[in-house]
């Protein structure tokens, strides 16, 4: 199988062959197809599965067809992670222009705000920080936000970010598509998925 063979535009097989990606692992095989079909997607995958690309591509994919700013949000449980997604969404990215910012915990409020007023395409964020933001942070909102990612989703509710991502769901656009990753599928996972994904396609590796 190639990346092209799951309907993934040239530009961007050309930035996966880039970062050495020979074939699509098994979560992009059994994910894009759906997700450039515009289903939301729930993903029972680990880190190392190539989840990161699986939900990547279809956003930058339909970022090139529409470029907005604020186009999605991907939500992390760690600065770590979050560093890691943007490094990846940029590298994949770049071929299309896309322009990513990561607003996470422990870092200056300041220079963050001067990156969202940026107005990037993508943002990259631990829950915390992007809801101080959201209250705080002038001009600043995610009322056309047309994609959202929640990233290791058990972890995110093992840590407690359960209510501030209720937060952000009530100020987010409801015609949107979600992609949940999680490494379990927990009761709480579950009452997230339902309250946030639509008619999912469920995808398990
Ligand atoms: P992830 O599960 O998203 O954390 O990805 C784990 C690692 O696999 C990352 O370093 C990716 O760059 C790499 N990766 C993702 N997709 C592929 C692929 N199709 N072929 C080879 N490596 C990949």
């Amino acid at each position: 199988r190639t990346f092209a063979s799951l309907g993934v535009i040239p530009q961007l097989c050309e930035s996966c062959a880039a970062l050495g990606f020979k074939a699509p692992t098994e979560i992009q095989v059994e994910s894009i197809p759906h997700a450039l079909e515009g289903r939301d997607v729930i993903g029972l995958a680990q880190t190392g599965s190539g989840k990161t690309a699986a939900f990547s591509l279809p956003i930058l994919q339909s970022l090139w067809e529409k470029p907005q700013p604020f186009f999605a949000l991907i939500l992390a449980p760690t600065r770590e992670l979050a560093y890691q997604i943007s490094q990846q969404v940029t590298a994949l990215g770049s071929a299309i222009g896309v322009r990513a910012a990561t607003i996470v915990g422990g870092m200056d409020m300041m220079s963050q705000s001067i990156a969202l007023s940026k107005r990037p395409h993508i943002i990259v964020a631990t829950p915390g920080r992007l809801m101080d933001h959201l209250e705080n942070t002038k001009g600043f909102s995610l009322r056309g936000l047309k994609y959202l990612v929640m990233d290791e989703a058990d972890r995110l509710l093992d840590m407690d970010f359960g209510p501030i991502i209720d937060k952000i769901l009530k100020v987010i656009p409801k015609e949107r598509n979600t992609y949940l990753f999680s490494a379990t599928m927990t009761t709480k996972v579950a009452k997230l998925q339902r309250a946030s994904l639509s008619k999912p396609v469920r995808v398990e590796v």
